[in-house]
């Protein structure tokens, strides 16, 4: 058995259209998928994935203590109304956010940006990746992550802080869709452990239900921090690659470590 239950298709900013997405994972040796864009359940409209079992998921965003957190809903009916009505406020956010973020860019001397990551988003989801892919088009940035590092990264110009549905709303819509509602990615907030543990208390009182303990190409000391904080705040782990696109610094699908053999795994919810 191999999961991975965090992956990214063009129906937001991944690169690979759901499925081909399916069939790398597959050649990987994936045997449980979850495609968890941010902030929408596109990819799987008439999806289908022979020989593996797919897992609907999605990874919305939210704020908490005026930091941008994620939180990944898995096993969670992609039809569901409440859901469906939580996504369509989240796109108009995104709509909005991507507006603000043009004119700050605008002020910062990038011109004129709107246009052009609409362009590199197509149907998907527009977002700041979106935004650096055009910087770098338009030769402002050498890389996405310059463009990150300069103008849209944490505290930069681009770093809007948006209007997302709060932590206890986007668990709620979540687990109204039947779902399991998991804290992404705890490393990357570069919290403290105090504060990382004041988090995960919140969103266990809002219906939360497990960490990834596993995310991307993480390192072994991470996965035992996050092994024990899972275990002492009573959550089941997760884990997923974060796969957004072949090469460049991201986990391959299914490419990250193993879960250690202590947690309990989050598939025991629904299996
Ligand atoms: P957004 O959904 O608009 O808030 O954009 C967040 C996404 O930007 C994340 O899911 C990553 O895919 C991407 N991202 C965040 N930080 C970086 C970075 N430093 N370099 C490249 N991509 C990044
Ligand atoms: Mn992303
Ligand atoms: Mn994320
Ligand atoms: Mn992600």
């Amino acid at each position: 058995m191999r999961y991975d239950l965090h992956t990214h298709t063009v129906a937001s900013d991944g690169e690979l259209a759901p499925q081909v997405l399916v069939e790398r994972a597959k050649a990987n040796g994936v045997t449980h998928l979850a495609i968890t864009d941010h902030d929408t359940v596109a990819a799987y409209d008439g999806l289908a994935a022979a020989d593996l079992a797919l897992i609907p998921g999605i990874e919305l965003s939210t704020y908490w203590s005026k930091r941008g957190i994620h939180v990944v809903g898995l096993n969670i009916d992609p039809d569901c109304p409440e859901l469906a009505a939580g996504i369509c406020e989240q796109q108009r956010a995104r709509e909005r956010r991507a507006e603000k973020i043009a004119a700050r860019l605008q002020r910062a001397g990038c011109g004129e940006t709107l246009e052009g990551a609409r362009r590199e988003a197509g149907d998907g989801a527009i977002g700041r990746p979106h935004f650096a892919r055009h910087l770098l088009a338009a030769g402002q940035v050498r890389t996405v992550r310059e463009a990150f590092r300069k103008y849209l990264g944490n505290g930069k110009p681009g770093d809007v802080r948006s209007e997302w549905a709060s932590l206890d709303t986007v668990v709620r819509w979540i687990r109204s869709a039947g779902g399991a509602a998991v804290l992404a990615h705890p490393a990357h907030y570069k919290m403290t452990r105090t504060k990382l543990v004041e988090l995960i208390r919140d969103f266990r009182a809002a219906g939360g239900e497990a960490i990834e303990v596993v995310s991307g190409r993480q390192d072994a000391a991470t996965t035992a921090r996050l092994a024990r904080l899972a275990a002492d705040s009573g959550c089941a782990a997760s884990t997923g690659s974060d796969f957004h696109r072949p090469g460049g610094h991201w986990a391959d699908v299914g490419g990250q470590p193993a879960l250690p053999p202590a947690c309990r795994p989050v598939w025991q919810l629904w299996e």
